[in-house]
Order: structure tokens, then C-alpha cells, then sequence
């Protein structure tokens, strides 16, 4: 009687499945066709912003699988762990950043009023003065063609700004994103123009409440949310390549910056005479006059930075509830009881999948407390990290191979559970130590002996 298949596989794609677009890690097709044949559930989690739907076509593409292996659902991207934050602004204005793809995730997660920055630079062109229409940007005219903004008049307030990818190209990004984020959501000019009037007037007397969380406030600063949290990705160069992580540094430097420059006016003219003359009474002024004062002491007022994307948990929550939902049968009859998360990124996968173990292990106890400890199973699985070679840590050694552990090199929190060569030695790995050993054996067959 062959060992129950109560565990499923979390597969990163970069650097685990494929080297970069069009490059397959070797063994990777026949790996997703064999767990597929073999009825043992998968999904793949990337912090890969876009269209999931693009995205699942284009990995059946890259790896010639059929549309019953890489089925609608498979591909967990990052922008649907926005969904939860999505809902608080649902029939607001909201800018995004994201390519064309990325018109269908802003529907999909519930942004009716999305607003793309190509939009925004079709309506007030005056915004990326520099920025010339061409083929060039073929992406950007593709986003004007499928979008469905809303009018920008001087009424339009932008109550946040969600970057659901990083864009070709960034100028167009973080012109209009830092510029929105100083302006208290505003774009059209006499809106902007207003707003400053409004600025003097309640820096010189600030009778009203000072909250820059509060839309109604002339210091407004919208809440910004990022998809990814990582830096670079493995591609086909050899060193890695940028993405989200490193646009957030730049969007958040320059709204500094930005801040700086838009608000040393209160500070140096008007202010200084409120601040002088504070009333320690109006609880309001005195909270206005330190923020400035504070502002010159310290580093200036940051917009509040919202992240999800690996090793954020709502991710490893969304990939367990899509195996559960594309297996229901599977993690039914027989409870899924652990997860193997296959990254190459010791920071998103690794950690991430670690956060898992670590929630479960806690609720364990938990259950354990209240005597329910034969339900655990059906409540959280147990969540292991295995880090490939293949990918951003192909550093260690090239060709990969286990000569030197990394441990060493990492945080803590970062430590994989299992080390492997590829993603091919993982499920081996996985196969055996759950007591499948006729099944590593017909793996190792069909995917040509190891
Ligand atoms: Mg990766």
C-alpha cells in the first residue's frame, strides 16, 4: 500500500523553473507534468507582478505544457495578496503602476476607479513634461487602448497609489506616483494650485485638525502599496536584474526629496511664525508645528509604504488557498499535512515559507491546548523551505552543486529547511522522505535517470 499523498509543492518560477523568460531549468517541464499525471497538487507563486491569466499562458508556453497542467488559478501572482487592501477602496480613485498586463489584476482585485499613469500622462501632459509618445513605449499605448480611466478633473483626489508591477519604463512611474503623493492625492493643475493656497492658509493659521492620513487635510500623503518586496531577480545575465524593491527605494527617496522642497516654504516663511507663537491649547497646532519642526530635525515625513509580495505572509496564505481550491479532492479525502515551498531567494521564498512553519507551529500549540490536536491537519499544514542552486544562490557554485553549504552567508530567518541542487533533486528529495519510493523511482525515470 503506497504512502498517502498528503503534501503538495509551492513552486517559485525565476530561477527555479526557468532561467529568465524563454530559458527552462532542465528537468522542470517533465517535473510539473509528472507531479500532474500522479495527481500530486502544485501551484507556483511568483512575486512576478501581471496578469495571472498572461502569466499561466506563458509559462505553458516556456515549459510546452497543455492547459490541463497549467490550469486558470495555478499561478498565484503577487498582486492578489492587494486583494484584502483593495476592498477599503473600492469606489475610490486610485493610481497604479503596472504594464498592460496589469489592467486585468486591478479589476480582478476590485480597483474600479484605477487610473494607470499612462492615463494620467494622456489627460495632463504637463505632468511628464519630458515624456514623448512613441513606438518605443508600445507597452504604454497598449494600457491607454485597454484602460477605462475615469475623467481627471480638478474634483479627482487619488485616495492611494497601488504599484502592481514595475513598469518598462520608470519615468513615466515615478514622475507622476511622487508627485501625486506630495499634492495629497491631486494631479489636475488648479486642483495643485488650490491645495498650495490651502497649504499657506493653514500653516499660517491652523485652527483645523492636522492629520496627513486624513483626505480632507491640505497635508494629505495617499498610502502607497507595493506587490513585490524583492530587490532583483535571477535572469539570464549573470548577475541578477532589477525589480520592484529597487523602484520603492527610488519612489520613496524622491517623495522625500519632493516633500522637502514642496513643504520648505511653510517652514521657512509662515511657519516659523506659527511655530514661534504656537498655542499649546489647540492640541491641532501643536501637533502641526512639531511635525514641520521635526521634519527639519530629523528625516522629513515618508509616505506610508503598504508591502506585500514574498515573504509576506498573505502570499503563502494565497498559495495554500489555491491547493485547496484547485484540489479539493486531494486535500480532502486525504488532509494536507505539508507544504514544500521550492524558491531560490533565501529573503522571499525561504523566509516566507519559515513564517509559515513557524504561524502553524504556533497554532499547534494553540490546538494542543484546547484538545483539538487531530484537526491540525485540515487547519495549517506544515510549511518547509527548500532553496535551489539554479537561481539567484548559482553564486555558491557553478554549475551548481552542494559543495559548500550557505547557511553561513544567510540570516537566520532565512535558513532553508532542505538544500538542494535543482528543482529536480527537491521532489526526489520530497518523494522518498514520504515513503513514495516506487514513485522517485518512476520521477527519476521518466524525467531521464539522475
Ligand atoms: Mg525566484
Amino acid at each position: 500500500m503506497p504512502a498517502p499523498i498528503d503534501y503538495a509543492f509551492v513552486f517559485d518560477i525565476d530561477g527555479v523553473l526557468r532561467y529568465g523568460r524563454g530559458n527552462p531549468v532542465e528537468g522542470a517541464s517533465k517535473t510539473i507534468e509528472f507531479l500532474s499525471e500522479n495527481k500530486i497538487p502544485y501551484v507556483f507563486l511568483t512575486n512576478g507582478g501581471g496578469s495571472e491569466r498572461y502569466k499561466e499562458e506563458e509559462l505553458r508556453e516556456e515549459l510546452s505544457l497543455s492547459d490541463s497542467i497549467v490550469k486558470k488559478g495555478h499561478i498565484v501572482g503577487s498582486a492578489t495578496a492587494l486583494f484584502e487592501y483593495a476592498q477599503f477602496f473600492k469606489n475610490e480613485p486610485i493610481l497604479v503602476v503596472g504594464g498592460a498586463d496589469s489592467v486585468e489584476n486591478a479589476n480582478s482585485i476590485g480597483l474600479s476607479k484605477a487610473v494607470f499613469c499612462e492615463d494620467v500622462s494622456k489627460q495632463i501632459p504637463d505632468l511628464i513634461p519630458r515624456f514623448t509618445r512613441s513606438d518605443v513605449f508600445c507597452d504604454h499605448c497598449k494600457v491607454e487602448k485597454i484602460s477605462n480611466p475615469i475623467l481627471l478633473d480638478e474634483n479627482v483626489q487619488f485616495k492611494a497609489v497601488f504599484v502592481l508591477a514595475d513598469p518598462l519604463n520608470w519615468l513615466t512611474a515615478i514622475e507622476p506616483v511622487t508627485s501625486i503623493l506630495t499634492t495629497s492625492g491631486y494631479c489636475h493643475a488648479s486642483a495643485v494650485s488650490k491645495l498650495m493656497e490651502d497649504r499657506k492658509s493653514f500653516a499660517a493659521s491652523p485652527a483645523t485638525c492636522f492629520d496627513p492620513s486624513n483626505p480632507e487635510c491640505p497635508f494629505y500623503i495617499p498610502p502607497i502599496f507595493f506587490a513585490n518586496s524583492d530587490f532583483t531577480f535571477a535572469g539570464k545575465y549573470p548577475t541578477p536584474r532589477l525589480t520592484m524593491r529597487s523602484l520603492r527605494m527610488c519612489i520613496s527617496s524622491i517623495t522625500e526629496e519632493r516633500m522637502k522642497e514642496t513643504f520648505t516654504t511653510f517652514i521657512t516663511n509662515e511657519t516659523q511664525q506659527v511655530v514661534k507663537g504656537f498655542g499649546s491649547s489647540i492640541e491641532s497646532t501643536k501637533s502641526f508645528s512639531e511635525w514641520i519642526l521635526r521634519s527639519k530635525i530629523e528625516s522629513f515625513a515618508s509616505p506610508l509604504i503598504i508591502q506585500t509580495g514574498k515573504p509576506h505572509t498573505e502570499n503563502f496564505h494565497g498559495a495554500l488557498c489555491r491547493l485547496r481550491s484547485l484540489y479539493p479532492k486531494a486535500t480532502s479525502s486525504s488532509p494536507l499535512c505539508h507544504v514544500y515551498m521550492i524558491g531560490d531567494n533565501p529573503h522571499g521564498d525561504i523566509r516566507g515559507a519559515n513564517t509559515m512553519r513557524e504561524l502553524g507551529e504556533e497554532m499547534k500549540r494553540k490546538r494542543i491546548e484546547e484538545g483539538k490536536e487531530d484537526e491540525h491537519c485540515t487547519v495549517t499544514p506544515e510549511w518547509y523551505s527548500m532553496l535551489v542552486r539554479t537561481g539567484m544562490m548559482s553564486r555558491f557554485s557553478n554549475p551548481p552543486a552542494l559543495t559548500s553549504p550557505v547557511q553561513e552567508y544567510l540570516e537566520k530567518s532565512d535558513i532553508p529547511t532542505y538544500e538542494c541542487r535543482d528543482v529536480t533533486d527537491c521532489v526526489i528529495y520530497v518523494l522518498e522522505h514520504h515513503g513514495n519510493t516506487e514513485l522517485a523511482e518512476k520521477y527519476k525515470e521518466f524525467i531521464g535517470e539522475k
